[in-house]
């Protein structure tokens, strides 16, 4: 008799295989499914501070945090509390609350460009709903976007640029029809002559053009000051609104979003419009859109653009939001965290010219990304000139060491104020021992 050499079962495995058969994939949102690095998905089965444990009961440092909502890691006991209060007041009542009103006066407290604002559910929902505000409130059709910014999966922002500027979008998904992408023209990220030719072309029609400010959907790339300022520019001359995608970077690169890190370097730079989600929620469905009050009365109920939602700002939801952005504004977080954020970074990449490894990375605030690359990339293309077998590779080596990134070379990172100095050295060791090993070449 052979004896039997087959390894444990991986409940793992065994729940991926149940999930197949009844979910597409086997996921509830595609990136999970590992289909870009290979493998099998890890189950999670809890998550507490900056760790999770999958179904085998393995534990991981999570460098994702839901993708971006949980900067203060998992289960803080002030969120907790709240929630937990929440809860037992109701799940929802479809009817208005002191906390929606509380959320949207710190939202706009915050963000000095936002002056009212309106909760949702989702980051999708936001972003839809802030084009059909934008196109509603000037009258216009058509709208800009840029190569490797990703604003939630509204039919109309499915889309790749066209044959040159004068030609707009064509639908990246099946089921979107051409027709419906027609007034969506893309853009290359961070190149300023292509801006200004397109308004050129299309200003006069332009409603509004959409940004992610600090992209995390093409992993990190920051739209150059130069850049941003001409977007700003250029909306104003033609009379169209610049619309901050700030889903991801909103209360996780800084307090007052990536726009206050750009009014640092530009003098009164504000957004016409801001899309928020993930932070705001506490890691509950909960995002927003925000924006000048002249463009904001343009709602139903005051105005003629609809929009609505039954479980908009639900009260579990708002207690777990609030709760979350109470905690932000203790003094020193966001120094703490970018501090911590940064030296993930410096550690990973002074392990990789160790050993010889083309690797870079950026951060801000809470939010990072690094590169198989010599230099870190400009826009989409660039960045996906990376050799992705030898990120999976990496992914999958840090993976068995307890360290959970993105499963996707085009994915942000983020670090939550749980994460300790002990959680990003020992990280940092798992990345010099895959990059001073074979399997990295
Ligand atoms: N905008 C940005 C910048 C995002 O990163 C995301 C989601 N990752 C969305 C919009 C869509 O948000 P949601 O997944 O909540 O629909």
């Amino acid at each position: 008799e052979q004896p039997n050499t087959k390894p444990p079962a991986s409940r793992n495995d065994a729940l991926f295989e149940r999930a197949k058969k009844l979910i597409p994939g086997g996921v509830n949102s595609p990136v999970r499914a590992f289909k870009a690095v290979g493998g099998t998905p890890r189950f999670v089965q809890r998550a507490q501070g900056a760790y999770f444990w999958d179904a085998d009961g393995k534990r991981y440092i999570d460098y994702i945090g839901s993708w971006g909502p949980m900067i203060l890691g998992h289960g803080h006991p002030a969120v907790l509390e709240a929630v937990q209060k929440a809860l037992l007041e109701g799940f929802s009542y479809g009817a208005p609350t002191e906390r929606e009103v509380e959320l949207a006066e710190e939202i706009v407290r915050l963000m000095p460009s936002i002056e009212m604002v309106r909760l949702v559910s989702s980051g999708t929902e936001a972003g839809m709903s802030a084009i059909r505000l934008a196109r509603g409130a000037t009258g216009r059709s058509k709208i800009l976007k840029f190569e490797g910014c990703y604003h939630g999966h509204a039919d109309a922002l499915l889309v790749k640029a066209g044959s040159g500027l004068a030609t707009f979008g064509n639908p990246t998904s099946a089921g979107v029809p051409p027709e419906v992408v027609q007034h969506t023209l893309v853009l290359e990220y961070n190149n300023v002559t292509q801006l200004e030719e397109a308004f050129a072309l299309h200003g006069a029609e332009v409603a509004c053009l959409i940004i992610e400010p600090i992209a995390g959907n093409m992993n990190f790339v920051r739209a150059s000051v130069p850049f941003m300022k001409r977007c700003r520019e250029l909306c104003t001359q033609y009379g169209a609104l610049l619309v901050f995608d700030e889903v991801m970077t909103g209360f996780r690169v800084a307090l007052g979003g990536a726009q206050s890190v750009y009014a640092k370097s530009i003098p009164g730079f504000k957004p016409d419009m801001t899309v928020l989600g993930k932070v705001i929620g506490g890691g509950m469905p909960l995002a927003a859109f925000g924006g000048t009050r002249a463009v904001m009365e343009q709602l139903a109920p005051m105005g003629s653009v609809y929009q609505a939602g039954t479980l908009s700002g639900n009260p579990v939801a708002t207690a777990c939001g609030l709760a979350t952005l109470r905690e932000v504004q203790k003094p020193g977080f966001y120094e703490a965290l970018g501090e911590r954020t940064r030296s993930l970074v410096s550690g990973l990449t002074a392990a990789g010219a160790k050993s010889g490894v083309p690797f870079c990375g950026d951060s801000e605030g809470g939010m990072f990304g690094f590169f198989l690359l010599g230099q870190l990339p400009q826009n989409y293309a660039t960045v996906m000139t990376t050799d992705s077998p030898a990120f999976n590779r990496f992914f999958h080596a840090m993976l068995d060491s307890g360290v959970y990134y993105a499963p996707a070379l085009y994915e942000a990172g983020f670090v939550s104020a749980a994460h300790t100095a002990e959680d990003i050295a020992s990280t940092v060791a798992a990345a010099h021992d895959f990059f001073s090993s074979p399997a990295s070449k």
